[in-house]
Protein backbone atom coordinates (compact mmCIF):
# COMPACT_ATOMS: atom_id res chain seq x y z
CA UNK A 1 0.00 0.00 0.00
CA UNK A 2 2.13 2.97 -1.12
CA UNK A 3 -0.13 5.63 0.14
CA UNK A 4 -0.35 4.09 3.49
CA UNK A 5 1.07 5.43 6.67
CA UNK A 6 1.77 3.00 8.60
CA UNK A 7 3.23 0.67 5.91
CA UNK A 8 6.08 3.71 5.46
CA UNK A 9 6.66 3.64 9.36
CA UNK A 10 6.79 0.21 8.66
CA UNK A 11 9.84 1.19 6.19
CA UNK A 12 11.40 3.78 7.95
CA UNK A 13 10.09 5.96 4.89
CA UNK A 14 8.79 8.21 7.31
CA UNK A 15 9.41 9.36 10.64
CA UNK A 16 8.27 7.45 13.87
CA UNK A 17 9.67 7.15 17.86
CA UNK A 18 10.03 3.43 17.76
CA UNK A 19 9.74 1.46 20.98
CA UNK A 20 10.71 -2.21 20.12
CA UNK A 21 10.94 -3.50 16.02
CA UNK A 22 11.49 -6.84 15.18
CA UNK A 23 10.95 -8.79 11.90
CA UNK A 24 7.24 -9.28 11.73
CA UNK A 25 5.75 -6.34 13.65
CA UNK A 26 7.21 -2.25 14.61
CA UNK A 27 5.73 -0.89 17.61
CA UNK A 28 5.80 3.35 17.64
CA UNK A 29 4.72 6.16 19.55
CA UNK A 30 1.01 7.63 18.65
CA UNK A 31 1.23 11.20 17.63
CA UNK A 32 -1.45 12.15 19.20
CA UNK A 33 -1.39 10.33 22.97
CA UNK A 34 -4.18 10.04 24.36
CA UNK A 35 -2.56 8.83 27.87
CA UNK A 36 0.51 9.47 29.40
CA UNK A 37 1.44 5.85 27.05
CA UNK A 38 -0.10 5.46 23.72
CA UNK A 39 1.81 3.30 21.66
CA UNK A 40 0.89 1.69 18.63
CA UNK A 41 1.75 -1.87 17.60
CA UNK A 42 1.65 -2.52 13.53
CA UNK A 43 2.43 -5.69 11.36
CA UNK A 44 4.93 -4.89 8.60
CA UNK A 45 2.75 -6.33 6.19
CA UNK A 46 0.00 -4.46 5.29
CA UNK A 47 -4.01 -5.62 6.22
CA UNK A 48 -6.79 -2.67 6.07
CA UNK A 49 -8.04 -4.37 9.69
CA UNK A 50 -8.13 -7.60 12.06
CA UNK A 51 -10.98 -9.15 9.72
CA UNK A 52 -8.37 -8.60 6.90
CA UNK A 53 -6.53 -12.50 6.07
CA UNK A 54 -4.57 -11.71 8.89
CA UNK A 55 -2.31 -14.80 9.57
CA UNK A 56 -3.02 -16.31 12.94
CA UNK A 57 0.38 -16.74 13.81
CA UNK A 58 1.03 -13.27 13.13
CA UNK A 59 -1.79 -12.34 15.01
CA UNK A 60 -0.85 -14.14 17.98
CA UNK A 61 2.57 -12.27 17.23
CA UNK A 62 1.11 -9.18 17.22
CA UNK A 63 -0.59 -9.74 20.52
CA UNK A 64 2.51 -11.15 21.81
CA UNK A 65 4.23 -7.82 21.33
CA UNK A 66 1.67 -5.94 23.79
CA UNK A 67 3.43 -7.77 26.95
CA UNK A 68 6.75 -6.66 25.32
CA UNK A 69 6.23 -2.47 24.97
CA UNK A 70 3.78 -2.93 28.26
CA UNK A 71 7.52 -3.72 30.12
CA UNK A 72 9.33 -1.34 27.57
CA UNK A 73 6.88 1.34 28.80
CA UNK A 74 6.80 0.49 32.31
CA UNK A 75 3.26 -0.62 32.60
CA UNK A 76 3.34 -3.97 32.58
CA UNK A 77 2.67 -4.19 36.67
CA UNK A 78 0.62 -0.55 36.55
CA UNK A 79 -1.89 -1.80 33.83
CA UNK A 80 -3.12 -0.91 30.58
CA UNK A 81 -5.75 -0.85 27.56
CA UNK A 82 -5.46 -2.70 24.54
CA UNK A 83 -7.70 -1.00 21.73
CA UNK A 84 -8.30 -1.98 18.14
CA UNK A 85 -10.59 0.19 16.36
CA UNK A 86 -12.40 -1.71 13.04
CA UNK A 87 -13.84 -0.38 10.35
CA UNK A 88 -16.04 2.77 10.54
CA UNK A 89 -18.72 1.80 13.56
CA UNK A 90 -14.94 1.05 15.60
CA UNK A 91 -14.20 4.99 14.01
CA UNK A 92 -10.72 3.53 12.68
CA UNK A 93 -8.96 6.44 11.21
CA UNK A 94 -5.65 4.73 10.06
CA UNK A 95 -6.71 1.80 7.52
CA UNK A 96 -3.66 -0.33 8.53
CA UNK A 97 -4.20 -3.22 11.52
CA UNK A 98 -3.13 -1.83 14.93
CA UNK A 99 -3.26 -2.17 18.33
CA UNK A 100 -2.83 0.54 20.73
CA UNK A 101 -1.61 0.06 24.32
CA UNK A 102 -2.88 3.02 26.40
CA UNK A 103 -1.55 3.73 30.23
CA UNK A 104 0.35 5.16 32.57
CA UNK A 105 -2.53 6.63 33.75
CA UNK A 106 -6.30 5.54 34.49
CA UNK A 107 -8.39 5.32 31.76
CA UNK A 108 -10.84 8.55 31.80
CA UNK A 109 -13.64 7.44 30.11
CA UNK A 110 -16.05 4.11 30.58
CA UNK A 111 -18.38 2.90 27.91
CA UNK A 112 -21.96 3.46 29.19
CA UNK A 113 -24.88 1.09 27.59
CA UNK A 114 -25.82 1.22 24.12
CA UNK A 115 -29.18 2.97 23.39
P1 LIG B 1 -7.47 4.64 14.91
O1 LIG B 1 -8.50 5.67 15.19
O2 LIG B 1 -7.34 4.34 13.43
O3 LIG B 1 -7.61 3.41 15.75
O4 LIG B 1 -6.10 5.29 15.40
C1 LIG B 1 -5.11 5.79 14.57
C2 LIG B 1 -4.06 6.40 15.46
O5 LIG B 1 -2.92 6.69 14.67
C3 LIG B 1 -4.48 7.71 16.13
O6 LIG B 1 -4.38 7.57 17.54
C4 LIG B 1 -3.52 8.75 15.57
O7 LIG B 1 -3.14 9.70 16.53
C5 LIG B 1 -2.35 7.90 15.11
N1 LIG B 1 -1.64 8.43 13.97
C6 LIG B 1 -2.19 8.92 12.82
N2 LIG B 1 -1.23 9.29 11.95
C7 LIG B 1 -0.05 9.01 12.56
C8 LIG B 1 1.31 9.17 12.16
O8 LIG B 1 1.63 9.64 11.06
N3 LIG B 1 2.27 8.77 13.04
C9 LIG B 1 1.95 8.23 14.26
N4 LIG B 1 2.98 7.88 15.04
N5 LIG B 1 0.68 8.08 14.68
C10 LIG B 1 -0.30 8.47 13.84
ZN1 LIG C 1 -0.25 -0.11 5.48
Amino acid sequence: MSDCIFCKIAKHEVDAKIVYEDDTVIAFEDTNPQLPVHTLIIPKEHRDHIGDAVDEVLLGHLFATVSTVAKLKGVDKTGYRIVVNTGEDGRQTVHHLHVHVLGGAQMPIRMGPAD
